[in-house]
């Protein structure tokens, strides 16, 4: 056989996944010579072989590669022959122009899980316990390639048995970068709420005998901390309610393993798969009608709980010995990002009675995955560890280095270059200093990662977001720069149509589409806040054919927060002054006083921006009859909707449609009529179906695209599907505003021209 040298390169996720000594293995298997290196754009294989074991070994690196890669792309060239003695892995060489991705956070793996209880191992219940197939990565990385000496175990020294591990190729640690053990890794340490350290020898015996007793223990995870209790003590979630503020939204609840999900909720074959997939997202589930163990205040009035699986050594330790479900809450102040050190925890200091604590720092903070399964497919609510950062491909190559820099809420950022995407992890509302400060550490990290400097900055038209502002001050330039930038160009979109091109660009979709955008408020062309949205798309242009009538948001900004301003705004436009006299539960939610106040308000304009809104609507609904009037949390009025909803109720209410708008005055006319709740909530969620279908029948030869934040409805997508089964709605991405700095990327695409 004749023997000639091959150069195979590998993109996607090949880096600190166990790629290098996946091919060693492989070259002891197909007998080759030639060596394995990691650069820049991911992994270079030299490697001397005749046609036909080449031909092996690049299926070999298709079909069994490590299960935490991803591969982009393999390319292969025969070069001129060289001389190899045997097989080698080459060392990292630093250079260029970072491609490759950075890996997730991952869970443990089942290899790791049965060392850890394993009492001949000399890793049992060692916390931090990892292999190349397992745990921290983004969270720990200062920069890229993915070594040891580029992440927060740099401070670790590895002893001589950890080293054996980690140098030989065919150790499950080889080039593990977090490896350590009782003698060299990291360590607990328990600290009580004045900060003195109350540390034991058996640390998680002691921290499951605070949780029996009610108390709240902050627990450092892998992007961020926890605040957990014991989710079968209501005082003790009581006591977490009050003091966190946090009267109502639900908690997500870890849970030991599926035999505990299944006592607490109904799950699906996909949605057990999800919980037990290798990113261990929090899975919103349907509750068993009886709890059995949980108290309602875990997630009051509603029938649907949120539960993951223990992602790391530490939760599993914790919870098999505790073996009974745990609140799991981020530990962060209202508005303010996940808390990611003790000097940030030190906040709560009022909240938590202890903090498991350990000295692993977290460099990258990333909150829990939240999602949910609507019809066998995957709604992502939140897109952060396991998932994120991201790699996307592009269906075109963009014209400029694109930094796209979200929305207000529910923030992500993204960096696009040549046809792909890096999508960052959940950020959060831009609502404070400190969450603003996060936001810039995040595009200064992605930057700094991907050696990236952006020649567009894309952010979104509306003038007063946190990243508008922000996008203007990089374009002025900051003070004191010396030197000379180059100049950034600004481009902003709108909202709803870069809702659109957010799913465009996830399912790789190329020409144009018909977009529905039902969302809570975002800034229009013409300068009142959309939300109702049907839209001609492509990647050139959008045509807003339709929308919602606008409607006045009595007080603004305060409106968002409380329905009963947006019910009493419609009754005006119905019915004026003579909607004072009404007896209804959203006239009778207001003094006569503030009443009168906001007649003036609506009659002379003040202080109420025009909306389309649908997100704005649904709290309409929920104030008229009277099952909410003012919101402790985002989204609150829809949950409650949603549980209202009755699949055996019929029909759908009157609404007028004339030259694209949308007139919604006759749904609150008949709303005020229906006598049962349930029914009216019903019809609602029918009239939401039936909107969409009297604009999309004027165009539905092009594909049907629906995004927006109202689109996290269960019910909504439910009905969705059933009347079109073949709508598209983001499946990778939130359809909340989380999808936005995708869908801004996608603005600076230079689609094909045609021939
Ligand atoms: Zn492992
Ligand atoms: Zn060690």
């Amino acid at each position: 056989m004749v023997h000639s040298t091959y150069k195979i390169h590998i993109t996607g996720t090949v880096q600190g996944v166990g790629f290098r000594p996946f091919i060693y293995a492989l070259s002891k298997r197909y007998i080759v010579s030639g060596n394995v290196s990691n650069n820049s754009k991911g992994v270079e294989i030299m490697l001397n072989a005749d046609s036909i074991t080449l031909k092996q070994f690049l299926v070999a690196i298709e079909y069994e590669y490590p299960p935490l890669a991803t591969i982009n792309n393999i390319d292969c060239e025969e070069i001129e022959f060289q001389h190899f003695d045997d097989f080698k892995i080459i060392e990292t060489q630093e250079s260029g122009e970072v491609t490759v991705n950075i890996p997730p956070d991952v869970s443990i793996c089942k290899d790791c899980e049965t060392e850890l209880f394993d009492p001949k191992n000399r890793r049992c219940s060692y916390p931090f316990i990892t292999c190349t197939n397992c745990g921290v990565r983004y969270s720990i990385i200062y920069d890229l390639p993915y070594d040891r000496a580029h992440t927060s175990m740099k401070f670790f020294q590895m002893c001589k048995a950890c080293e054996e591990e980690y140098t030989n190729p065919l150790d499950r640690r080889y080039h593990a970068q977090p490896i350590g053990c009782w003698d060299c890794g990291p360590q607990l340490k328990l600290i009580d709420n004045v900060g003195r350290d109350v540390s034991t020898p058996t640390i998680i015996n002691k921290v499951v005998e605070l949780l029996l007793d009610g108390n709240i223990v902050s627990v450092k995870g892998v992007g961020g901390y926890h605040l957990m209790c014991d989710a079968t003590n209501e005082e003790a979630i009581a006591k977490l309610r009050e003091r966190k503020h946090r009267p109502s939204k639900p908690f997500a609840v870890m849970v030991s393993d599926m035999y505990m999900a299944e006592e607490l909720a109904v799950i699906s074959v996909k949605e057990e798969e999800l919980l037990s997939s290798k990113e261990r997202p929090i899975v919103l589930l349907q509750s068993k009608s009886k709890h059995i163990d949980l108290p309602p205040l875990v997630a009051p009035n509603i029938s649907r709980i949120g539960l993951f699986l223990p992602y790391t050594p530490l939760h599993l330790l914790i919870l098999d010995k505790l073996n009974r479900p745990l609140v799991a809450t981020s530990a962060n102040v209202t508005d303010e990002p996940i808390c990611t050190s003790l000097e940030g925890l030190e906040k709560l200091q009022g909240v938590y009675d202890y903090v498991l604590e350990h000295d692993r720092d977290i460099v990258n903070g990333c909150d829990d995955s939240v999602l949910m399964v609507v019809n066998e497919q995957q709604i992502i609510l939140r897109r952060a560890r396991g998932y994120a950062p991201v790699s996307v491909k592009l269906p075109f190559t963009l014209k400029h280095n694109t930094l796209a820099l979200g929305a207000n809420q529910k923030n992500t950022v993204a960096i696009g270059f040549g046809d792909e995407v890096i999508l960052s992890p959940h950020i959060g509302d831009l609502n404070s200093i400190g969450s603003v400060g996060y936001y810039e550490k995040n595009i200064e990290t992605l930057k700094r990662i991907y050696n990236f400097e952006p020649e567009v900055i894309v952010h979104d038209m509306h003038p007063s977001y946190e990243s508008s502002k922000y996008a203007l001050r990089q374009a002025q330039g900051e003070e004191n720069i010396q030197v000379e930038l180059p100049l950034v160009e600004l481009v902003e979109t709108q909202h709803h149509y870069t809702h659109i091109l957010g799913v465009m660009v996830e399912k790789q979709i190329q020409g144009k589409v018909f977009g529905v955008a039902f969302d809570g408020t975002g800034y229009g062309e013409d300068g009142n806040l959309w939300g109702g949205e049907f839209m001609v798309c492509d990647y050139e242009g959008y045509e807003r054919v339709g929308h919602i009538e606008y409607f006045k948001l009595l007080g603004g900004a305060k409106a968002i927060k409380e329905p009963k301003r947006v019910a009493l705004s419609l009754l005006f436009d119905l019915y004026a002054d003579e909607a004072l006299t009404l007896l209804n539960p959203t006239t009778q939610a207001f003094s006569k006083a503030e009443l009168k106040t906001q007649y003036i308000m609506w009659q002379k304009g003040l202080n109420s921006p025009l909306s389309s809104s649908v997100g704005r609507l649904f709290d309409a609904v929920a104030s008229l009859l009277g099952v909410c009037q003012v919101m402790s949390f985002e989204g609150e009025s829809g949950m409650i909707l949603e549980e209202l909803y009755d699949g055996s109720v019929v029909g759908y209410y009157d609404f007028t449609y004339e030259e694209g708008v949308i007139g919604v005055l006759p749904i609150v006319q008949s709303l005020l009529q229906e006598e049962d709740t349930i029914v009216a909530v019903s019809k609602f969620f029918h009239t939401l179906i039936e909107m969409i279908a009297v604009v999309y029948q004027e165009h539905d030869t092009l594909p049907l695209v629906l995004s927006g934040g109202v689109f996290q409805n269960r019910v909504l997508l439910e009905l969705l599907f059933e009347r079109f089964p073949e709508a598209i709605v983001p499946n990778l991405f939130p359809p909340n505003d989380g999808g936005i700095a995708l869908g801004q990327v996608a603005i600076e695409l230079k689609p094909k021209e045609v021939e």
